[in-house]
């Protein structure tokens, strides 16, 4: 366990966020470049996460369901725009059982090929539609280039898949799923996101349309955090997914595909992360509160975890996600280090002084310094007044967020030069126009490693529309939404 402190994330983020993955304990490598392994601590994160998604997944609608790994070669290859996005960083199985396979088999990397040939089976007549499902799982996409939760080998996440009868309910479900990802990141992330629509450069590789969350980290980076697909009739056509319409006529289905990974968890650390470590918003804190008790006799000890061992209880029955951490083997200040890294939202520290004074030290891992870190709060009533102080801390959160994007966002750029040396010098969300052309597209992100991240939504938009392209200067059709991005 590494004791010396982080390098500072203003001097190298990505030191910062490479060392805190470690010293949180959070994830480690493994044999197989690329793979990761999520220790416990980082996996209890997933697991709140999970819980928060799937619970919305299914409040509106949804079921879970789980689909093989493997997918034959050939059905991989029947979409043709899906195969050429994919093929690439598939990995393969040709042997097994100790013998050559006579068809290879690819390991997912995403579910699309896999699920559409089972739901032409399913899918016989507009009655058995629609078809709301959702799968947990591993996939794998042999990346060059990795890093902890933001680009692994495996990673883990959800896809949802969904047939519907109609253009519009497909194109309903996909705005839907987004505006639940968006939800999900203002209320369990603290995470302010702009979202909005995918150039047809940067779309899901056989979509029709694909809608992103793109969030804001601390460096001036953009990190798409969820995506939501309308797949239109593509994947029903390669797969031959037919049904009977009301009217007896045959066409093909419509449907979505929408996904979350444990991306997430790297959007977190960059979001709310700080030079002493993890911050962790309260509702995907593995421990909201922990208890350090501090003695130094036995007597006191006895005295000290009697209190702490009461608090720890109460705490537990407000559903507070409590750890009393009693180590005989580590001094308090070792806890604190620790817990601090940890990004524990509370602290609560009893001395032997406090007990006597009927009272015990809150500490805010939010507020680094000044009045409000710490205050000694009466015991009584203690425990029933933290599930308020928890939500104030989330929603704090969320503010500063919102806050950052909005200082790191500009909106007036006058020329292709003025946004160079802006995100040269500050990188941020750049909203600019743009004039439709692949050819600006391409030059902003060979040329300054911009890429337009989406065409915002409405809300997201600038009061003045800007009318020029900020690559070309010509007369602009849209605004973009232009960052660097992870
Ligand atoms: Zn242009």
């Amino acid at each position: 366990m590494a004791k010396q402190g982080l390098t500072p994330q203003g001097e190298d983020f990505s030191a910062w966020y490479n060392e805190i993955v470690q010293a949180a304990e959070l994830a480690s490598h493994s044999q197989v470049r690329g793979c990761m392994v999520v220790r416990p601590y980082g996996y209890r994160i997933w697991e709140l996460i999970q819980a928060g998604l799937d619970r919305m997944f299914k409040d509106t609608g949804h079921e879970n369901a789980y689909f093989p790994l493997f997918l034959p070669k050939s059905a991989l290859d029947r979409e043709a725009d899906h195969v050429e996005g994919f093929a690439p960083e598939t990995a393969v199985v040709t042997h097994a059982g100790g013998r050559e396979l006579e068809e290879p088999l690819v390991v997912r990397p995403t579910s699309e090929a896999i699920i559409w040939p089972i739901l032409a089976d399913w899918i016989q007549s507009y009655r058995d539609l629609p078809v709301l499902l959702n799968q947990w799982a591993n996939v794998v996409r042999w990346e060059l280039r990795t890093r902890p939760f933001l680009r692994t080998t495996e990673f883990l996440w959800q896809e949802g898949h969904t047939a519907h009868a109609t253009d519009e309910e497909a194109e309903e479900e996909a705005r839907r799923m987004l505006g639940v990802y968006r939800t999900f990141m203002d209320e369990h992330m603290g995470l302010a996101v702009v979202t909005g629509e995918k150039t047809p450069d940067e779309r899901f590789a056989g979509a029709k349309r694909t809608y992103a969350t793109e969030a804001l980290m601390k460096d001036g980076k953009a990190l798409q955090a969820g995506t939501s697909h309308h797949l239109g009739q593509n994947f029903a056509r390669a797969f031959d997914v037919q049904f009977q319409t009301e009217h007896g006529e045959h066409d093909y289905v419509w449907s979505t595909s929408w996904g979350v990974s444990t991306r997430l968890i790297g959007a977190l650390i960059m979001t709310h992360g700080d030079d002493q470590g993890l911050v962790l918003p309260p509702r995907l804190a593995p421990f909201q509160v922990v208890i350090v008790p501090i003695w130094k006799s036995d007597e006191e000890r006895a005295r000290v975890m009697d209190t702490a061992c009461r608090l720890e209880l109460e705490l537990g029955e407000m559903g507070v996600r409590v750890k009393l951490d009693g180590r005989e083997t580590h001094n308090p200040g070792a806890k604190f280090y620790e817990w601090e890294r940890k990004g524990v939202p509370l602290r609560i520290e009893i001395g032997p002084r406090d007990i006597e004074a009927g009272q015990a030290v809150l500490v805010r891992r939010l507020v680094l310094e000044g009045q409000d870190r710490k205050a000694a709060t009466g015991l009584d009533g203690l425990s029933e007044s933290v599930p308020a102080l928890l939500d104030e801390i989330q929603s704090s959160m969320l503010e500063a967020s919102r806050a950052r994007r909005e200082a790191s966002s500009r909106r007036d750029f006058g020329s292709y030069e003025d946004l160079r040396s802006w995100i040269e010098e500050s990188p941020g969300f750049a909203f600019a126009g743009w004039c439709g052309g692949v050819e600006c597209a391409r030059r902003g992100k060979e040329d300054l490693k911009v890429t337009i991240r989406v065409i915002p939504d409405e809300e997201f938009r600038s009061d003045d529309v800007p009318t020029r392209c900020v690559v070309c200067d010509q007369p602009s059709t849209t605004e973009a939404l232009w960052a660097r991005a992870y």
